[in-house]
This record gives structure tokens, sequence and C-alpha cells, in this order.
């Protein structure tokens, strides 16, 4: 290989600089869903695609596509890239960062034939910030994105409105969806979260999407005088919620890979000397493995209600939304393993806990995510940080992933 692959990694880490100067906010990074300064985007990754000699295209939903043809017109696609859209007060390298290395995997390629086609993409929305409902980017790839087109934000334009001031016409969304056939979506991405730094990896190869089930639940018991109701005749609400906050940190500390938080508490009539008549709590509990979620929630909830009737409380709960977990796909993962070790690098496996577009794409296409180590685990905060080494060991894996997708799809009709 002739690319200077140490330069093409300082380049993806200052194209990341130069991107997080395009904020709808000066003095941070903020980049919502087709905010004036998406151009600026757009325009800078355009120039860079052209450089490249890659066919550049915007389509209907607002996401950039960069096409290197494949030899033929029935060749696979290969799809590289992630999210520019931050949350408000961002760092510069959620998102954007899975871009920039998608565009310093095909700089350092560019020489190389490829018996497919490769896609970089750059998602105009991920983080759900405008509409409250994220991957409005990658549904347009998968055909999912007409059912928000009503959906309005605080100003109360639509979606469908919002493309169309934008300049897009989402008549033409159709036209987003991938066609043809595809070899896969890999996406690299900042971890966000302790596993990596705490392994002492620079990489990790995500092996599913955690699934999640979010609920609310309300205990009823009765509010009465905090000094004359001895203990034996209380209906104490908020007691028997505590239990359960209790309950669910224990469940999911025994649980391998379980995570599980009570995210809000809330009790009435709220003064010092009323025991809680009502109480309030919602849950968030996660894992890669379907059964094993639904298990620990079926078992906490056998626990909550005994916790409650214990006290004379009667519980409530309601579900408030299921997402099944998306396991990223195998073969993929196993040819990123074997890149990572061509490179002498130990990759430990492990879950994302967060949402992220490949869990979109895989409902199209074989779906692969490479994790790079997030210092201190800070992100969606202004000193979200990555090490300039691991964006070169991830350029490094990534060309590697490539070049061997290329030797076995090389080697087939
Ligand atoms: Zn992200």
């Amino acid at each position: 290989m002739t690319a200077d692959l140490t330069a093409l990694a300082r380049r993806a880490l200052l194209a990341c600089a130069d991107l997080a100067r395009f904020t709808e906010t000066p003095g941070e990074i903020t980049r919502t869903f087709l905010c004036p300064p998406s151009r600026d985007v757009t325009a800078y990754l355009t120039a860079w695609a052209q450089a490249l000699g890659l066919n550049v295209r915007g389509d209907a939903a607002g996401n950039l596509r960069a096409r290197r043809e494949g030899p033929g017109p029935d060749a696979p696609t290969l799809y590289l890239g992630s999210h520019v859209d931050t949350v408000p007060n961002a760092g510069a390298y959620d998102g954007v960062l899975g871009v920039t290395l998608a565009f310093a995997v095909a700089e350092a390629l560019r020489d190389a034939p490829l018996p497919f086609a490769l896609e970089l993409l750059a998602f105009s929305e991920e983080e759900g910030v405008r509409y409250g409902v994220p991957f409005i980017g990658s549904r347009a790839l998968v055909g999912t994105l007409d059912e928000l087109l009503p959906l309005a934000d605080a100003q109360g334009i639509s979606v469908a409105e919002a493309l169309s001031i934008y300049g897009l016409d989402p008549t033409e969304l159709p036209e987003a969806a991938v066609t043809g056939q595809s070899l896969g979506f890999l996406e690299f991405h900042i971890e966000q979260g302790p596993v990596l730094q705490a392994a002492g990896a620079s990489l990790g190869i995500v092996t599913a999407i955690a699934g999640q089930s979010r609920l609310l639940l309300e205990w009823t018991g009765q509010a009465a005088h905090a000094g004359t109701t001895p203990m034996p005749h209380r209906r104490d609400a908020l007691a028997a919620a505590a239990r359960f906050v209790v309950a669910a940190e224990d469940r999911a500390r025994t649980t391998p890979g379980l995570v599980a938080t009570v995210g809000m508490l809330s009790a009435q009539p709220g003064a010092i000397n009323v025991i809680p008549g009502t109480a309030q709590a919602t849950l968030d509990i996660r894992h890669e493995r379907d059964e094993v979620r639904q298990a620990a929630l079926a078992a906490l909830l056998t626990d909550a209600h005994r916790l409650a009737r214990e006290r004379g409380v009667s519980l409530t709960v309601t579900e408030k939304m299921t997402q099944p977990a998306v396991p990223m796909d195998g073969g993929l993962q196993t040819r990123l393993r074997r890149a990572a070790a061509e490179e002498g690098l130990s990759v430990p496996d492990l879950p994302s806990g967060a949402g992220h577009d490949a869990m979109i794409l895989a409902g199209r296409m074989p779906a692969a995510m490479l994790f790079l180590r997030s210092p201190n685990a800070l992100s969606h905060h202004p000193d979200e940080t990555v090490m300039p080494e691991d964006i070169e060991a991830a350029l490094r894996v990534g060309v590697r992933f490539v070049q061997g997708l290329a030797a076995h799809t090389g080697g087939q009709p």
C-alpha cells in the first residue's frame, strides 16, 4: 500500500476540527437537522469527494452520497459512513469522525482496484434533536422515512416542510432508498462509554445494538400525617418505589451486560411532614440479547409488585417503548477481527448501549460497527475527544477490512 495512512488519519482528525466550525450557535458545536450550517458541511465534504474523483449527490433527505462506481453496473456496493448532525453543545467527533474516516478509507484506496462500488454516506440526521425521533437520514436509505414526514418541530414545521424549505423535494425520497446488491455498511463511531479505555484497547467490534424497554411505574398508597401514623399503619408509596430503585440496580449488577436506570422519580403530595401517597418512576433497561432483557424485566416487575404489596401499596406499570436488539452481521465482524489482527491489534467485542445508524441500515444489508476508545467516556459534551493513534488504528483496520472484502468478492463471478 502506498498511501500514507498516518497522514490520512491526521487528515480525518483535522477535518473534524474544520467541520466543527459550522455551527448554529457561535462558541459551541450545534448542528441540528437541515440547519443553515449543514450546507457548509455538505460543501466541505463535496470538495473532498470531488478531489477523490467521486460522484457526489445530495439525496432528498439531505444526506450526502459520494460514490465510486464499481467495475460494472451490476457490481454490489459497500457503504461507509455516519451522521453529521449533532446534539446541542456537542463534541467534534460523535458521528462526524465516522464520516471523515470513511472519506480517509476511500482516499487510501483511491488507486486500488475494487470489485465493488464504494459509497460514502454523511447522514443529515441521527440525534433526534429537532423532531424528537432519530435516524431521519438513514431511514431514507431503507425506505422508512415516510411515516415521519408529518412530525412537527417546535416551530410547527413538519419534516416534509423542512425538506422543502431547505430546497429538497420530498416526492423524490423513494430515490434515496438503496437499490441493487449491498455488500454491507460499516460505521466507525466513538464508543461514548468507558469500556475500551478500561480494557486498554484502541478499538472494539460491536456485537449488537442493545435492545431496550422503557416503562413508567406508578405506586398508589395513602398520604397521611408523618407524626401520627405509626410505621405498621403506613402505606408509603415512595418507600415502595425506593425499594424498586434498589431492586433494579441489584438486578442489573448481577446480570452480566444488563443496564437498568431509574432516571426520574417523584412523589406526592411532597411535604416534609406528609407520608407520600403516590409515586412515579421511570425504568430504562437494556441488553444486547432480547431474551435476557425480557427475563430480567419480568423478574424485576415481579419483585416490584411484591415490594409494593408488602406495604399495602398498589402498582401499575405502563410500557412506553420497546426496541428489540439489532445484532451486527457476524461475517463482517469476523472480517473486522481479521483486519485488526493483521494490524497486530487485539480488539474486544462489546455491545452498543446507544442506537446508531448501523441499526437502521441493518434492516436492509449486513451492518457492522467499529468503536474507537472515548477518553474519560465523555461524549455529547464539548470536551469529547479521541486519540490520534486510535484514529490511525481505525483507518488501518478499515482499509484492511475493505481490502479483505475485495479479495473475497473478487474471487466470485
Ligand atoms: Zn453518533
